[in-house]
């Protein structure tokens, strides 16, 4: 991609409404826009970044066995009003008149409509266990929407829901969400902790929230510095009911809470020394809650000995687009964005130093050609711009290339996350960029 074709309004300097990090960055890199409060439109770099932790979301759902599908952002009450929360969920529902009158809303969250889609296909025990997921916007009319999409009103969520015969089968379901929680926020290059959580509008009584240290964070923390010397990503977890088993027992063996939950009995247990508080972003958040909505919206299968049975449920929550504030919180510098690689918008800047140059054209474009997941500046602008842009952008790699390099067919390679810079043949350069 040029950039002097590219869609990429940055800007100088730090927007005045922009009170954290990573809201700063993504107005000035040009990332997203705000239409009205906690309501943003996503430019088109923004956008690849978005779909991009969309997608690693997504292959961990389905490698856990959950099945996507899609529902309607817009909902009829009358499934609220059903599960009794029509009324309790309060002032955070948007709630939507047709011009025939009938009751409408924006999704907040999907339980109930799961709930009744499960009950018109389901006919046996044999349909169970089953976990559905989608990737849809919400809308919840925030009290303070801050932060850019960190808090948002309207904001991306990945949300599943599971149906289990009993308790036990339930379980097994909720574990399997939190290993590819687990996952999933390693392969964002993040680290979470899960941490006992309240349960909140969503009720019921087994819940664990997924948060990742940051100063900026808006919820406050309490765990054992233990956890982080534990070492679950090499023990290769998978999804049988006794690995999940023990991977559950190794996530949970640890102090780990939230100032809702925190419990001060079982935090003296902990050594002093041991002891961590501070802030983090929530990321996600898991749900057990039995049949809190499956009985009231008559959801009923009929059992192996014919009885019916009311299966068990869970529903679990990522923020997606709340995560390109996350990534960001958690990695830049004073210069600007540092991309995790399997999150970048594009692999690589080509900074093209003189633009209109044969030699250097051609140079840039024979890079070009051998990194296709690249944005080429080939703007006609000053070095330094070019560098500072590159930097704010925060593309993981960097080739540059000028006239000088170009008699020797020689480009520079500059890592973003470390600032180191090397001088390379146009091959070894795109060998270290693809590698
Ligand atoms: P919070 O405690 O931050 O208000 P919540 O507990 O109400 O969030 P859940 O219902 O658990 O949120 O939603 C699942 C996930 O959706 C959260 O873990 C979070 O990552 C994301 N999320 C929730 N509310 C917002 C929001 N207003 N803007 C952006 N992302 C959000
Ligand atoms: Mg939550």
């Amino acid at each position: 991609m040029r950039l002097s074709q590219y869609f990429l309004p940055t800007l100088k300097e730090n927007p005045s409404e922009a009170q954290i990090v990573s809201h700063r960055l993504m107005l000035r890199a040009g990332l997203v826009r705000q239409q009205a409060a906690g309501i943003y439109a996503w430019l088109p770099l923004g956008l690849r970044v978005l779909n991009r932790i969309e997608q690693i979301v997504r292959e961990e759902q389905d490698a856990a066995g959950a099945q996507e599908v899609l529902m309607p952002t817009i909902q009829p009450a009358e499934l609220w009003q059903q599960s009794g929360r029509y009324e309790d969920y309060g002032k955070e529902m948007l709630r939507i008149e047709d011009r025939h009158g009938r009751a409408m809303l924006y999704g907040p969250t999907n339980e109930e409509m799961i709930t009744t889609i499960f009950k018109d296909g389901a006919k046996s025990y044999r349909d169970l266990p089953k976990n559905l997921y989608h990737i849809q916007w919400k809308f919840r009319d925030e009290v303070r929407p801050r932060f850019g999409v960190m808090r948002g009103r309207e904001f991306l969520m990945k949300d599943a829901y599971s149906f289990d015969v009993d308790y036990e089968g339930a379980v097994v379901s909720y574990r399997a969400m939190m290993l590819a929680y687990m996952r999933t926020f390693q392969r964002l290059g993040l680290k979470a902790i899960p941490m006992v959580a309240d349960t909140g509008p969503i009720g019921g009584d087994l819940s664990h929230e997924f948060i990742i240290l940051a100063e900026t964070g808006e919820s406050e923390i309490f765990y054992d510095a233990d956890f982080e010397a534990v070492d679950w990503v090499s023990a290769g977890y998978g999804y049988t009911p006794d690995s999940l088993a023990k991977f559950y027992g190794e996530m949970t063996a640890r102090y780990a809470a939230t100032s809702e939950k925190h419990d001060t009995k079982a935090w003296a247990e902990v050594p002093a020394a041991r002891q961590r508080t501070g802030r983090g972003i929530e990321v996600g958040h898991i749900f057990y809650f039995g049949t809190k909505y499956s009985a009231p919206l008559g959801l009923s299968l009929a059992g192996p000995d014919g009885k019916p049975i009311v299966p068990h449920m869970g529903s679990y929550g990522v923020g997606v687009s709340r995560l390109v504030g996350a990534v960001i919180e958690a990695s830049h510098d004073a210069n600007g964005i540092i991309w995790p690689d399997p999150v970048a918008p594009f692999r690589a800047a080509i900074i093209n130093l003189k633009p209109g140059d044969a030699a250097t054209d051609a140079l840039c474009a024979s890079v070009a050609a051998k990194i296709p997941d690249h944005l080429l500046d080939d703007r006609d602008a000053r070095a330094g711009e070019k560098f500072a842009d590159a930097d704010l952008v925060g593309l993981p790699w960097q080739v540059i290339a000028g006239p000088r390099g170009a008699a020797a067919g020689r480009v520079e390679v500059k890592r973003r996350a470390t600032g180191e810079r090397v001088e390379l043949s146009v091959e070894d350069a795109v060998a270290r960029v693809l590698g």
